[in-house]
């Protein structure tokens, strides 16, 4: 079947810039894809690459849209380079629409703290408002000062909940060792991603942490795609894998070895638009099986609001994720 194509290149800042061990990022970039069928039906699809997950940019997708030409054929995901993950995502959703079955009645949903004592402002609001799992970067600051505030924000959080750490990546294996020790007695979900997904030898010292303390250890830059899932699930990796759907080029593919291996997953935003996040959302929802929380406690993310998507509760139902309408998010976007 012929689908016309088409497609918008957007740039939109965040509300206040995401501060991570990686740097300051202040806006989100990405293309939205809109296919059309010859029966009328539209369909919407998000290539959103995180820059410094460094895998592929926002001018590769958009060059590789304008290749497509105005007409795209079912098969077009086929003829795109394996490295533009996102955008083999972004042509799935537009042109297979939803293939999505969801198991799960509600989600519980982390919310995300920014770096730095200002946790300790946006925490107690968060708390009051339900949430009971928390997300908090560190590595941003020295560990001293990162494991103080993190004592503060434990005392000022009600009892049973619980932080997952997020290092994206910061630490060398020492600091990493004192950090899976300082967790282990205190309630850390889990700590993601401690060492650079590039680092010498990370397989062996991420497995060696794991063994080493009882704290969890997820992945998340190291599993960017499909094809580091299937590694990591080669080498049976006991933590958690940290999957932004928005991110795989396949995500059915990863989910299906996932759930086969009966791997410990958690869905999580790569901050995109409404679109992205539609999609990867359903893709939670149908999973057979426990979930943690997601890390889809985002919102309000964007400068215009009209780019977000759904507000951050602490129990997502798929009515909420239903109700995002990609047509005025694309039609934001021109
Ligand atoms: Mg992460």
């Amino acid at each position: 079947m012929d689908f016309r194509f088409a497609f918008r290149r957007y740039s939109m800042a965040f509300r206040r810039p995401v501060r991570t061990s990686a740097g300051t990022w202040t806006e989100r970039e990405g293309v939205f894809v809109r296919t059309e069928r010859p029966d009328g039906t539209v369909g919407y699809g998000e290539a959103a690459p995180v820059p410094s997950f460094g895998r592929e940019s926002v001018g590769e997708v958009e060059a590789a849209c304008r290749s497509l030409g105005d007409r795209i054929g079912g098969d077009a995901i086929a003829g795109l380079p394996e490295s533009l993950c996102t955008l083999r995502n972004a042509l799935a959703c537009a042109v297979g629409g939803d293939p999505w079955v969801a198991r799960q009645s509600s989600l519980g949903v982390a919310a995300l703290l920014p770096a730095g004592s200002a946790a300790l402002d946006d925490a107690p609001p968060k708390a009051d408002a339900g949430f009971r799992v928390f997300k908090w970067k560190v590595g941003v600051g020295a560990a001293d000062d990162e494991m103080a505030i993190l004592d503060d924000l434990f005392g000022a959080l009600p009892g049973g909940s619980s932080i997952r750490l997020d290092a994206n990546g910061a630490w060398d294996r020492r600091t990493a060792g004192r950090w899976l020790a300082y967790s282990s007695d205190r309630p850390v979900e889990f700590v993601e991603q401690p060492l650079a997904p590039d680092s010498r030898g990370i397989e062996d010292s991420l497995s060696g942490l794991a063994s080493d303390y009882p704290v969890a250890i997820a992945l998340d830059e190291s599993v960017a795609n499909e094809v580091d899932v299937g590694r990591w699930l080669e080498r049976g990796w006991p933590g958690y894998f940290v999957i932004k759907p928005s991110l795989m080029g396949d995500v059915q593919g990863a989910l299906s070895r996932l759930a086969a291996a009966d791997a410990k997953v958690v869905f999580s935003s790569a901050l995109e638009t409404g679109i992205g996040a539609q999609a990867g959302l359903r893709a939670a929802f149908a999973w057979d099986g426990e979930l943690p929380a997601v890390g889809f406690g985002v919102w309000p993310l964007f400068s215009d609001p009209g780019f977000d998507g759904p507000a951050a509760v602490p129990f997502l139902r798929i009515a909420d994720v239903d109700r995002i309408n990609p047509e005025e998010i694309w039609n934001a976007a021109s």
